[in-house]
């Protein structure tokens, strides 16, 4: 793997503000326990120093979707709880068990298999996503013993939606079938549907890392802030058209900077010609095409102080909100999020 410790663009998290929305959703969340899904690398943040950070402030319990994030984040982590959102195949039950891995089975198969081992597991059951989990009109037929019973919302972001009512009464249900083992629905939406969602233990992901769950919510404290560095500025005649295709024209003069970062980094293509970034304080539009390495920005309007080589550009961060760049793009933060930690940037945790 490459270091780019000298990169032109620089991926920063704040540990702080991620600890201050863990502690405000599990204030939130009444009397459950709130765990954190740290897949995908913790959403593109990197799930050591997150998970880490967290546990901090007393968390206790992890989810990860594969067996393999599950040994990564033992390795950083040897007391806490994890677990495992796909569950587990037979050729990893040694390996589950070997890194005290929490499995979460979701078939009646998989519970079949975990019955001969000595270990504890989760159970998920499908009360209406119709994805992971077996499906509610099975739940007769499971027998075993978990440590904890969960089930998934699949419209948790549309509170007015009919199909969390129905979920929630399927989950009140579970509640009686598996009464006294720990039961769990709620992701970070979940958790602003209110109590009757919270049962033992919530189970937040983007809200922890700067994403409002709901849409027009602002109660999150954004968490990365990605900065960069103009890398040249040029001048560009009415009439000329600037990057890839050749249409992004204006009638005017502009002042056009050039930003070392792309979709190749997870900086969405969908961004060309809608994408905003921040110099200065000041908001400047994204204009023509998002190369694989590199943007250009309409620097016109600012001072000419800022439209220099060297300067410093927000991409993400407290000017430009992760949830309007989503917005932007067509899509949701946590495709912001995993994209850009991917990116060829030095990660930085403060
Ligand atoms: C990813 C995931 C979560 C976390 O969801 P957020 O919307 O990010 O809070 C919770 N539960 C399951 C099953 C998941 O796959």
């Amino acid at each position: 793997m490459m270091h780019w410790q000298d990169a032109d663009s620089i991926f920063e998290v704040r540990l702080q503000a991620l600890q201050q929305n863990y502690l405000m959703l599990q204030g939130r969340a009444s009397t459950a326990d709130c765990a954190a899904v740290v897949k995908a690398d913790a959403y593109g943040l990197g799930v050591g120093p997150v998970s880490k950070a967290l546990a901090d402030v007393g968390c206790a319990s992890f989810f990860v979707a594969h067996v393999e994030e599950g040994i990564e984040l033992r390795s950083v982590l040897p007391d806490v709880t994890i677990f495992v959102f796909h569950g587990v195949a037979e050729r990893q039950v040694s390996l589950c068990v070997e890194h005290r891995l929490v499995p979460v089975l979701n078939s009646l198969e998989q519970v079949g298999l975990w019955r001969s081992v000595d270990a504890p597991a989760a159970l998920h059951v499908d009360t209406g996503m119709e994805r992971l989990g077996v499906p509610f009109d099975q739940v007769e037929r499971v027998e075993g013993d978990f440590v904890c019973v969960m089930s998934h919302l699949a419209c948790a972001d549309t509170p007015e939606h009919a199909l969390n009512q129905l979920q929630l009464e399927r989950c009140l249900m579970l509640r009686e079938r598996f009464a006294g083992i720990p039961l769990s629905v709620a992701n970070s939406a979940g958790i602003f549907l209110g109590e009757a969602y919270h049962f033992d233990m919530v189970r937040p992901g983007c809200a922890l890392y700067g994403v409002n769950p709901v849409l027009g919510m602002h109660m999150m404290q954004p968490v990365v802030r990605l900065v960069s560095h103009i890398v040249q500025v040029r001048s560009v005649e009415a009439g000329a058209s600037v990057g890839y295709g050749g249409d992004a024209v204006s009638e005017e003069d502009r002042r056009i900077a050039v930003v070392p970062v792309g979709y190749a980094d997870g900086y969405l293509r969908a961004l060309s010609g809608k994408g905003l970034v921040s110099i200065g304080g000041v908001t400047v539009p994204i204009v023509g095409r998002v190369s694989m390495d590199l943007i250009t920005v309409d620097v016109t309007g600012l001072d000419a102080g800022l439209q220099q080589a060297g300067q410093e550009v927000e991409l993400l961060g407290e000017h430009v909100l992760v949830d309007d760049v989503a917005h932007l793009a067509g899509t949701i933060g946590y495709e912001v999020l995993t994209g850009l930690g991917k990116g060829r940037f030095s990660k930085v945790y403060i």
